[in-house]
């Protein structure tokens, strides 16, 4: 039997961070990260950048090299008080500023506030969102069946004690693909009193673990789309990869790669 129980280079686990608002203390979390070989996203308002406490527009540039930048509204605005052109106008003004600032293809979100319905997510599309974080935690370490309504794990202020039960989960038998999703600000290490000890203890905990891939929310996203998008025939000894991600399952135990484009006789 084929399942769909790897992530990139046949890994059963991946861990992902994402963190809004372009803060000044974005700057020793990035270098936190990096020190820790630590892939994340980070959320921009581009009609902030500059205000008191901000990262600039220059800094930008260069501060999230190897990150994933990604949208959070123009102006932080509450997205169910406006019309609906106003929506689209928090995520195309953020595209039209960050892309070419800092070259990158700016393909995903998280709601300024939490803050979503129906409506949004429809806007949120046409404007070329892929996914989108919500608040809620869901303490749990299973793939969104929406990236519309991409749910974290948790906030970093639970992470420890979710790292310890992810850890021991680990150790046991393999019981599907799990995927560790971290969520908050970086101000809030700084600002009521001084946390930084949590995220540091925390990548120390997690980094160099040869069955987790450090990735971005976007790598995950299109590596779950590629993943959705395998076509296996009725006796499961042919795999198929019509998209351009190599990808990885299990097939009777075994992990199998699956390369783009190709078809796998197993
Ligand atoms: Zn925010």
């Amino acid at each position: 039997m084929v399942v769909f129980n790897r992530f990139k280079d046949g890994k059963p686990a991946a861990l992902t961070f994402s963190y809004d608002d372009a803060p000044e203390e974005d700057k020793r979390l990035v270098e936190i990260l990096n020190t820790y070989g630590m892939k994340g996203t980070f959320h921009i308002n581009a009609g902030t950048l500059g205000n008191p406490g901000k990262c600039t527009p220059e800094e930008i540039k260069t501060l999230y090299e190897g990150h994933e930048i990604s949208c959070h509204g123009y102006k932080h605005l509450h997205l169910p008080e406006l019309s609906n052109m106003n929506v689209a106008m928090e995520f195309m003004q953020d595209r039209k500023v960050l892309e070419p600032l800092t070259g990158r293809l700016l393909r995903g979100c998280s709601y300024a506030f939490g803050q979503y319905n129906a409506q949004i997510i429809q806007i949120l599309k046409n404007c070329g969102m892929e996914y989108a974080r919500t608040v809620q935690s869901t303490k749990a370490f299973s793939l969104p069946e929406d990236f519309m309504q991409w749910h974290p794990t948790c906030h970093h202020n639970d992470c420890l004690e979710m790292a310890d039960r992810f850890l021991q989960i680990m150790q046991t038998p393999w019981k599907g693909i799990k995927l560790f999703y971290v969520w908050g600000h970086a101000y809030e290490f700084q600002r009521y009193g001084d946390k930084w000890h949590i995220i540091e203890e925390f990548c120390k905990k997690m980094c160099n673990l040869p069955y987790v891939w450090y990735a971005t929310n976007i790598e995950i996203k299109e590596y779950v789309d590629a993943l959705r998008a395998l076509k296996v025939s009725l006796d499961n000894k042919q795999v198929y990869n019509p998209t351009a991600t190599d990808v990885w399952v299990s097939a009777d135990g075994k992990t199998v790669k699956i390369p783009k484009g190709e078809t796998v006789c197993l």
